[in-house]
């Protein structure tokens, strides 16, 4: 590491609470002068996890994030969590939701395995304290992407992200050992000091294929596509679904949504008749 690099790191270390705290605060304060709606002319990605449908098949989990793990070359440093690289993962669901709306929730969702990975929020706090444009997000469908040519590891976006979305490579990920037998060429490995994170599959949408992990799921579980598009089905999906994303409160507006219930089933009510026999055999 040159002598400029790292004073320039270590400045970096020294400012970044300062900056992330401003980036905190200017995300909270575009909340409270009113978000902007999305924009609606170009695409607008987001992806959908049904989460009643994964609950019908645990393993997926683990399959999804193998898929999406094994075609990025993302590290794996087995037991050593505090070195851990992490696209997308599992928390229980009560941690992942982890808010004053879920302060009581149903008991069948409690410790339930809950997949997150980067939000690609519609107004990301890590995009604008980047000081090199190493992550942006893009224009023409709203991904948040990464160059790691150009990130220094200031980690200023990890600790902007309130999803914990972002991994720093403390390590050597190229020493990683699920890389054995990987190709290189598939996707390009990374360097020690520099922050990873998914970038919804940029080089599959790039050959118009859907996302790793999406590809990965049987039954639909997951869903891909571009909210402005009405015909989309993910747009299907949030229509005639009923679904969450992680703290919305923060004024990030997520692009992952979470579906928890079928609005139909909040609305079945027992059927007229029932409720008159009922009521006439109170009275016999
Ligand atoms: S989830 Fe975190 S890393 Fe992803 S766009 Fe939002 S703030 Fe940035
Ligand atoms: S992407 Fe790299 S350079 Fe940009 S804020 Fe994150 S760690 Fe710093
Ligand atoms: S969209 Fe692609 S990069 Fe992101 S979690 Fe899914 S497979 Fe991984």
């Amino acid at each position: 590491m040159t002598e400029s690099r790292r004073g320039f790191l270590k400045l970096a270390g020294l400012s970044a609470v300062a900056v992330a705290g401003s980036a905190a605060v200017s995300a909270k304060a575009t909340r409270s002068e009113g978000h902007e709606p999305p924009a609606t002319t170009g695409k607008r990605l987001a992806l959908v996890v049904d989460l009643r449908k994964f609950a019908k098949d645990d393993a997926l989990f683990a399959a999804v994030v193998e898929a999406c793990h094994k075609a990025h070359s993302v590290p794996d440093f087995g037991d050593d969590a505090k070195n851990e690289v992490k696209w997308i993962w599992t928390e229980p669901f009560e941690t992942a939701f982890h808010s004053e709306e879920f302060h009581y929730i149903r008991e069948d969702l409690k410790g339930k395995p809950t997949l997150l990975l980067c939000n690609h929020c519609d107004n990301p706090p890590c995009t604008r304290v980047c000081p090199t444009q190493a992550t942006w997000k893009r224009a023409e469908d709203g991904v948040v992407m990464m160059d790691w040519h150009r990130c220094i590891g200031c980690r200023y976006c990890v600790v902007a992200c309130p999803y914990g979305s972002r991994s720093f490579n403390w390590k050597d990920p190229r020493k990683a050992a699920n890389l054995a037998g990987l190709d290189p060429k598939a996707f390009p490995t990374r360097m020690r000091g520099v922050v990873e994170k998914c970038t919804f599959c940029d080089e599959r949408l790039a050959r118009g294929e859907e996302p790793a992990c999406v590809a990965a799921c049987p039954n639909g579980e997951m869903a891909f596509g571009d909210l402005n598009d009405p015909a989309s089905e993910v747009r299907r999906l949030l229509t005639e679904h009923l679904a969450i994303r992680r703290r919305p409160g923060l004024g990030t507006q997520p692009e992952v949504y979470y579906i928890v219930e079928d609005p139909r089933s909040l609305m079945e009510v027992a059927p007229a008749a029932e409720v008159f026999e009922v009521e006439e055999g109170g009275h016999a």
